[in-house]
């Protein structure tokens, strides 16, 4: 039985077209109609036409509207009780019943998507792609990635500011190739799981992890990385990458406006991002260049890259950090890569 006093949760309002949240209070009335109430909402829906998500896990419940707006219910005391007041959880056959005519779309999609993309190579599409996203959409991918990793895999960084702002304006300084500057900033961060490891965000904003610096013997071999992760920067591998790994969402999400989703899935698509050797290779020849370019030697990145290598173990040696977030196996360093930067 429900406990008719309480009848109340609190939860979040989508209205299943944008991406908006709106914090709502959820209260069931003894006729059996939902109040969903909070700032810009306040509609009254029967109970008879809301779809109950099944119990999974921690997963939030989910309370959808005909028209497709749905509350999302986390977890907190007489939520259940109150999820099963509003009615009997969908099973999910019935669900995908209810979605055949999307699963059919979606399906047909998919198919098209792969089609194409085999014919015409989903690099070449990736590239055209990723020229085409707009800055702001850049910006707000990356933000959201760099909000994300500060949660779940930075710390703060531990080195002396006054050695990171050096760093960093060294850097500003130095000329890009061909005069073209790259937006870019440099940031720094402790990271006890990703190890000694720089990634560059499509932003331009270039993360290097306390672990890195401690491997150099001075801020000549940072600037190295840097300029090599400039050049992922500048060549947009990393949105490439990215387009490439989820081309079906990203069209959609593009289509439908909303980047919130998309998002969620950047950090790990950067973190565990195997760039392929076309990309290593101009990002080290875009390094190379503006070393030199900067009366610094590329070998510098040479050095580095041999530095990271030992730091971590050649790759399937046994080592302590087999991490598949560390820098090799997101950068293959390969002997050829060396050996080609110290042709520079
Ligand atoms: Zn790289």
């Amino acid at each position: 039985m429900t406990d008719l006093t309480a009848p109340r949760v609190t939860g979040h309002y989508f209205d299943g077209r944008t991406s908006a949240r709106r914090d709502v209070t959820l209260s069931l009335d003894t006729f059996g109609v939902l109040h969903v109430e909070g700032s810009g909402v306040d509609r009254f829906e029967p109970v008879a036409g809301i779809a109950v998500s099944e119990p999974l896990g921690g997963a939030p419940r989910l309370l959808t509207f005909r028209d497709g707006a749905y509350c999302e219910v986390m977890a907190q005391a007489g939520r259940d009780a109150f999820i099963a007041a509003v009615g009997p959880p969908e099973s999910h056959v019935v669900r995908a019943q209810s979605r055949w005519s999307w699963a059919i779309g979606s399906a047909i999609l998919l198919l098209v998507v792969i089609a194409v993309g085999y014919r015409v190579g989903l690099p070449w599409l990736a590239e055209k792609i990723a020229e085409r996203i707009p800055a702001s959409m850049v910006t707000t991918l990356s933000d959201q990635t760099l909000t994300l990793l500060d949660k779940v895999a930075f710390e703060p960084s531990k080195l002396p500011e006054e050695r990171r702002t050096r760093i960093a304006d060294r850097f500003r300084h130095l000329t890009p190739p061909g005069g073209l500057p790259v937006p870019h900033e440099v940031l720094f961060r402790a990271s006890a799981g990703i190890g000694a490891n720089a990634l560059a965000l499509p932003s331009g904003t270039i993360i290097v992890t306390d672990a890195l610096v401690k491997l150099t013997e001075n801020d000549d071999e940072i600037l190295a990385v840097l300029t090599h992760e400039l050049g992922h920067v500048h060549e947009r591998h990393g949105l490439r990458l990215l387009v490439e790994s989820s081309v079906v969402g990203f069209v959609l999400t593009w289509y439908i406006g909303d980047v919130s989703s998309l998002a969620a899935s950047v950090p790990a698509a950067l973190l565990q991002a195997k760039f392929s050797r076309e990309h290593e290779a101009a990002a080290d020849a875009y390094g190379a260049r503006m070393l030199k370019g900067n009366g610094l030697s590329p070998a510098l990145l040479a050095s580095m890259l041999e530095k990271l290598e030992a730091s971590h173990g050649s790759p399937g040696a046994a080592t302590d950090d087999k991490s598949i977030n560390d820098y090799l196996a997101s950068h293959p360093a390969t002997r050829e890569r060396i050996e080609a930067l110290r042709k520079y």
